[in-house]
């Protein structure tokens, strides 16, 4: 599979740039429109651009978009993620700051907004990555709280029951993310999903993984990825592409070409990430036939499927 590199220049004082996952469309069948992905899309960069325009931060500007985005049944994160093999939603997410501090959840089931949570981590621990967080600590820390009545969609049961009646493995589609620089020049990575539908229940991907999933390092680079997670975790693909920047001087599209290739063609997985370097250029690099992207182009707000 051919590995794709879209370079976006920084035109503002501030940078940012989201995914809604790759091999969505096509792998989550007819049953979406496009469209619903494009003004997902835009709705969530909207919400993020309002924040970093108005001079807020990195860490405000990526949460409030993967925070649409995990609102939107569309994306898988949050509301409308893919189901575990027993049909219970259990969601991953992290966040990560360019001062080298992050925060992470694993098989989360009470948080509204997985990010909120993986942020407030950050934020009130001593830890960094917390599994199966109890509904107390939900409600302790004052974060948004939901049952599983409110993550589990008819179109991801049917989903489940058919992938069982196969007794197919689950695909990987979807996952979400965004990656920015805010005006003070900080960067922040946040990253959200559901991972593959009918996983094993307990079944840790690259999301809530930091250095797999999500990296973020003030004047080098924030990634955010998504695809085959086995791949990511074993590639430690973020980190990869912070480490090819930071020791080997590549530039950034080179060095998230060089990762997805090495890591992802080494062992032919499909997926993609997105970044933003210091001075907030920014990259989408694909090893996957679809995409959902979104950026700003001059006065475009640019969304790809
Ligand atoms: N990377 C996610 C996971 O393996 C899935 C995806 O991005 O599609 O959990």
């Amino acid at each position: 599979m051919t590995v794709r590199v879209t370079d976006i220049a920084a035109a503002r004082p501030w940078s940012l740039v989201i995914h809604g996952g790759a091999g969505g469309p096509q792998t989550d069948g007819a049953a979406r429109t496009l469209r619903a992905y494009h003004e997902g899309l835009r709705a969530a960069y909207e919400a993020g651009e309002a924040i970093l325009a108005d001079g807020g931060s990195a860490l405000d500007g990526v949460c409030a978009a993967v925070r649409a985005l995990e609102d939107d049944p569309v994306f898988n994160a949050g509301r409308g993620a893919v189901l575990a093999a027993d049909g219970r939603a259990e969601l991953d997410a992290s966040v990560m700051t360019g001062d080298g501090r992050a925060g992470a959840v694993t098989v989360s089931r009470w948080a509204r907004n997985p990010v909120d949570l993986a942020r407030a981590v950050r934020a009130n621990s001593a830890h960094v990555l917390l599994a199966d967080p109890p509904r107390e600590l939900v409600t302790e820390w004052g974060i948004a709280e939901a049952d599983q009545d409110w993550f589990v969609t008819d179109f991801r049961v049917d989903q489940l029951r058919t992938l069982q009646a196969q007794g197919a493995p689950g695909p990987r589609h979807g996952t979400v993310g965004a990656v920015a620089r805010d005006v003070g020049g900080a960067l922040a990575a946040a990253t959200s999903t559901g991972g593959m539908s009918n996983k094993a229940n307990g079944r840790v991907g690259d999301t809530p993984v930091v250095g797999a999933g999500t990296y973020a390092r003030d004047g080098v680079v924030a990634v955010s990825t998504t695809g085959e997670g086995e791949a990511f975790l074993e590639g430690v693909v973020a980190h990869d592409v912070y480490a090819r920047m930071a020791y080997g001087g590549v530039s950034l599209p080179a060095a998230g070409e060089q990762a997805i290739s090495t890591e992802l063609g080494s062992r032919n997985a499909m997926g993609a990430l997105i970044a933003v370097g210091a001075e907030g250029r920014m990259i989408v690099v694909t090893r996957s036939e679809t995409m959902l992207a979104a950026w700003r182009d001059g006065d475009e707000i640019m969304t790809r499927t």
